[in-house]
């Protein structure tokens, strides 16, 4: 095999501004550094691509610090140990890590983790068992859903939404799923096992939620914000809770928009909403992985994905999940 000795990469170019396009992004070739004492090559083999890397795009800090100019985007990935000079690491180990957006990498053992070989396609690491998958867990567990309860999920058939409602229904819940088109309210409810799902672009959200849930919801997750959240706020019942995961219809919002204007239904009906950052979830990942994995293991759980090839289509997997390209987990095959 030729040695590795560069690597192809995607870099922010400038700052988007609303929806990112391609000129945002250069594909660009880097050399990798020799290896040095405690150090791993690895190469990519699945990178991820998430909504939360569009506030990465922006000036300033959010919860996380913003992308630099000029330098190569990160972010989830699998890949596969090439070459170390690290006792922690041996050619062949299987590892993720935050170097996403490039083909391959020279790291610190610190910054991988291993993950058990037996669990496959490996591109499950990023989706079901990986970051989205420990957000709908948390986001559950967070929001103490419980068996018999009414719980709505917007965003139900992409990466996280799809495996809460999953979760939702193993732990005994009721389960209801807004997506934006009607092969994946098919998809929700066929493979998926909602009880009920519908098209939130085919009409009122308000309507659609008042017909598959006509004594309320107990529970709301939000992965949208917008008209979902003000649905989910008129139709929670009294002391109903909303789980804070994401709001993407506003992502590429220039100016921000006015909150629900039913926003006074907390005070009326003691709802509680409890934000959500997985990354404070870190603590209980073994947990997470524990339950999760195990019940994909016994096909209790199906991981979806959608798969893009090749790191010159990155950028199109990325502005992919603003116009709903993905059915669960938008994933990039790297090699
Ligand atoms: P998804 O796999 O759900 O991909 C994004 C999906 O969002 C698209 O497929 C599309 O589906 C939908 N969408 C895009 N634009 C809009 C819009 N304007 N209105 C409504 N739906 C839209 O992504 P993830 O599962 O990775 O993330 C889901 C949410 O969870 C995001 O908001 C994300 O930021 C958040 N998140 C939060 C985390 C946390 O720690 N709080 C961690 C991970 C994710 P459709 O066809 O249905 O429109």
């Amino acid at each position: 095999m030729t040695k590795l000795t560069t690597s192809q990469e995607i870099r922010l170019a400038s700052r988007p501004k609303g929806l990112p396009t391609v000129a945002n992004f250069t594909l660009a070739e880097s050399t990798l550094p020799p290896l040095q004492a405690q150090q791993v090559l690895v190469r990519n083999l699945f990178m991820s691509v998430d909504p939360y890397m569009r506030g990465r795009m922006n000036e300033g800090k959010s919860y996380v610090p913003p992308f630099a100019i000029g330098q190569a985007l990160e972010g989830g990935a699998i890949g596969e140990v090439v070459e170390s000079r690290a006792p922690e690491f041996k050619p062949g180990d299987v590892v993720t890590s935050r170097y996403g957006w490039r083909e391959a990498f020279v790291a610190a053992p610190k910054d991988l983790r291993a993950v058990d070989k037996a669990i496959q396609p490996f591109s499950v690491y990023l989706g079901a068992v990986g970051m989205t998958g420990m957000t709908a867990w948390a986001g559950l567990t967070l929001g103490e859903v419980k068996a018999g309860e009414v719980i709505f999920i917007s965003g139900a058939a992409g990466a996280v939404g799809n495996v809460a409602g999953q979760l939702a229904k193993l732990r005994g819940c009721r389960v209801i799923g807004s997506a934006g088109s009607t092969e994946k309210v098919q998809s929700l409810l066929d493979e998926c096992g909602f009880d009920a799902a519908f098209n939130y672009k085919s009409g009122p959200t308000l309507e659609q939620l008042n017909r598959a849930a006509p004594d309320g919801i107990d529970v709301y997750f939000d992965n949208v914000g917008g008209e979902s959240l003000e649905a989910a706020l008129s139709v929670l019942r009294v002391h109903g809770r909303i789980i804070a995961c994401g709001g993407i219809s506003s992502y590429n919002d220039e100016k921000p928009k006015p909150g629900p204007a039913n926003l006074f239904n907390v005070t009326t009906k003691r709802l509680t909403m409890k934000g959500l950052i997985v990354g404070d979830w870190l603590d209980r990942q073994d947990e997470f992985e524990k339950e999760v994995g195990g019940y994909l293991r016994a096909g209790k759980l199906k991981s979806k994905e959608t798969v893009v090839e090749g790191i010159d289509h990155a950028v199109d997997a990325f502005l992919g999940l603003f116009a709903g390209k993905n059915m669960g987990k938008m994933i990039v095959k790297l090699s």
